[in-house]
């Protein structure tokens, strides 16, 4: 079912990308700033989980059993790349959940993560095996509203992801189950387009720089709903 092109999955992600992007379009109607762009976030990463799980049963042959556990955390050693609209949601998510001291502590891994990266080339950064920010005791700290790739990203055999990641190999070799991995990729382009089409900034940005903009702006959805260009400095290019 995952190998052929033209086939029911593919269909299934296409519908996927369109009703997310429709969805993305109704949620940016109503609410507040905040509550809208944490509704896109939340809808895409719902939309994401369930469809993960509803196609679980119908893939054949029946993948072998995950390898991804709470505490493997190699893939939380590579540079995230995520939207504007998650970033907000998961600013959001530490001021609710945490203390303040928490807030502070999540801050300073940042600043210590990104002034490891100042002045590197871009190649290099992405070599480095630095631990996401979000970590604490080996484990995601956001794991509810974690980005898409977080989502996405599973694999079949954790000494491959030890190998091949911690190495700062950048052609990786690891058996990962393809169905999250298309099924994040969709829901990514649906998001894209619903975002277009709302007429609002879109494209990719890095996860620990959009995080550190989305907490020192506490007005970020206001300004980014706005047009204001504050996430430029986190944008991604390939
Ligand atoms: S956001 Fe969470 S799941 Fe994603 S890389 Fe960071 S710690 Fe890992």
């Amino acid at each position: 079912m995952t190998e052929q092109p033209g086939s029911v999955l593919d269909n299934f992600l296409g519908e996927i990308s369109k009703s997310l992007a429709s969805a993305v379009g109704n949620v940016l109607i109503n609410g507040s700033a905040s509550d809208r762009v944490e509704a896109t976030a939340r809808t895409a990463a719902d939309i994401h989980d369930r469809a993960v799980a509803g196609l679980a049963p119908m893939v054949a042959p029946a993948p072998p059993p995950l390898a991804c556990r709470r505490g493997c955390n190699y893939c939380c050693h590579v540079q995230i790349i995520t939207d504007v609209p998650t970033v907000i949601r998961l600013a959001a998510y530490f001021r609710v959940r945490f203390s303040s001291q928490e807030v502070d502590e999540l801050r300073r891994r940042i600043n210590e993560r990104l002034d490891r990266f100042e002045g590197l080339p871009e190649a290099e950064r992405r070599g480095l095996r630095l631990p996401c920010p979000l970590l604490v005791d080996g484990a995601c700290s956001a794991y509810e509203a974690r980005p898409l790739i977080c989502r996405s990203y599973n694999s079949f055999d954790a000494d491959a992801c030890e190998r091949e990641i911690m190495s700062g190999r950048s052609d990786r070799q690891i058996p990962a189950y393809d169905v999250p991995l298309r099924v994040g990729i969709a829901v990514a382009k649906g998001m894209e387009d619903g975002l277009r089409s709302a007429g609002h900034a879109h494209g990719s940005i890095e996860l620990v720089r959009g995080l550190r903009i989305a907490l020192d702006e506490p007005q970020a959805a206001e300004l980014w709903l706005a047009g204001s260009d504050l996430f430029a400095p986190a944008r991604f290019s390939s």
